[in-house]
Order: C-alpha cells, then sequence, then structure tokens
C-alpha cells in the first residue's frame, strides 16, 4: 500500500483536513452540530505540523474501510502545545488550530 501525501490545510475550528491548496483561507464547507463551521482552512506545510497515522501506517485504509483515526488521509495534524486561545468563542481566521 502506498503512503498518502500530507494534507495541506487543517480547520481552525473543527480541524478537517484539506488537500486542496485552494481551500486554504477559505471557509470551512462542514457543519459541526448543525451549523455551518465558523472556521477556515489554515496552511499546515509544515514537516512537524503532521504525524503519519500510526493505525494505517500511513495509508488512509484501515481494512475494507477508511481509517477512522485520521479520517482516510493517512496523516493526524499535530496540535500545538502552545498560542492557543483561551476561549474558543473569540476564536477567528487570525488564530492557531486548537484542540477542539
Ligand atoms: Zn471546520
Ligand atoms: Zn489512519
Amino acid at each position: 500500500m502506498e503512503k498518502l501525501p500530507r494534507p495541506e490545510a487543517v480547520c481552525t475550528r473543527c480541524r478537517a483536513y484539506t488537500r486542496e491548496v485552494q481551500s486554504i483561507n477559505q471557509r470551512c464547507p462542514n457543519h459541526v452540530g448543525g451549523k455551518r463551521c465558523q472556521g477556515v482552512f489554515r496552511s499546515a506545510l509544515g514537516e512537524s505540523d503532521w504525524e503519519e497515522c500510526p493505525t494505517c501506517q500511513t495509508t488512509g485504509r484501515d481494512g475494507n474501510g477508511i481509517c477512522a483515526r485520521c479520517e482516510g488521509f493517512g496523516w493526524n495534524f499535530v496540535i500545538p502545545a502552545s498560542n492557543c486561545s483561551q476561549s474558543l468563542s473569540e476564536i477567528s481566521e487570525s488564530l492557531p488550530i486548537c484542540p477542539v
């Protein structure tokens, strides 16, 4: 099985991943709890931003299905330990990607 390339960006709010470069700085299309996600995709191109998914060995596949841990991307975003906002309600496009 081939390893997947790293995703290009992460949603600041729901932490969805995308491989589409054109999605960077765009609103996240996901719905969270019945509402449109307020996050935007921020580029995460650093090598240390990602770790290979140990569940699927970076293939995105687990058995016959999509790996639940990485949602089929083969990579997991490494959440920065520092510089996270205290208040999720104040999250905006300029804030870093933080744990939900
Ligand atoms: Zn989102
Ligand atoms: Zn995985």
